[in-house]
């Protein structure tokens, strides 16, 4: 018997629950956005380790459930999907970033997605924009400037950030300007016409 390993062991998997714990709470969160899909496979993984953990304390104290299977064998399984526990983990973290804080991509990849977005040729949306724009942010007051490569950074799921509408007789471009206001992220909805002239705004909201 191996008492010490075994606790440390059940201390582990206790860690493990309140881990679980938190995921499910991620997953309450974001299942009314329709993202908790990547959450539902981490829970699934934590509570396999749970499972995994519970059965090699019982070995270390003398507990055998399956003695057919080796502690080698449990200890590679074990192995193998903590490896995919981090990997999706660490994408999960880099997309949430992506979104909090922009992606670190070029103008020029910028003004490529943009144009793919909106179905126009990089050439004629160049020839169209202007380098800044500015708005006035509806809270603090201060004059918020942006780009169009700002707007594509700040939006890795760009069709949340830039939605075209048809209107008469052309089209016209809402796009959403992130701006820290204070301590605050929040977004001014800000209207541009076919030649990406700044038309107008709505009140901005927070992210
Ligand atoms: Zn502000």
């Amino acid at each position: 018997m191996l008492v010490r390993n075994a606790i440390i062991v059940i201390i582990g998997a206790g860690i493990l629950s309140f881990g679980l714990l938190y995921a499910y709470r991620i997953i309450k969160i974001l299942r009314n956005f329709g993202l908790a899909q990547p959450w539902i496979v981490l829970s699934t993984l934590i509570s396999f380790f749970f499972i995994g953990y519970l059965f090699i304390a019982l070995r270390f104290l003398g507990i055998d459930l399956m003695p057919s299977l080796s502690l080698e064998n449990l200890v590679t399984v074990i192995f193998f999907f903590g490896a995919v526990f981090v990997l999706v983990l660490a994408i999960l973290n880099r997309d949430l970033f992506a979104n909090i804080f922009g992606m670190v991509i070029s103008d020029s990849e910028a003004l490529s997605r943009f144009s793919e977005h909106i179905n126009l040729p990089v050439r004629l949306v160049l020839s169209m924009i202007k380098p800044k724009y500015s708005v006035a942010c509806d809270i603090c007051n201060r004059s918020v400037q942006y780009s169009i490569p700002d707007i594509v950074r700040a939006h890795p799921s760009l069709d949340r950030g830039v939605v075209v509408e048809k209107a008469m007789g052309g089209v016209n471009y809402q796009l959403f300007v992130r701006h820290y206001c204070g301590k605050e992220l929040r977004e001014i909805p800000v209207c541009h016409d076919s030649h990406f002239e700044y038309r107008s705004n709505r009140p901005s909201r927070p992210v």
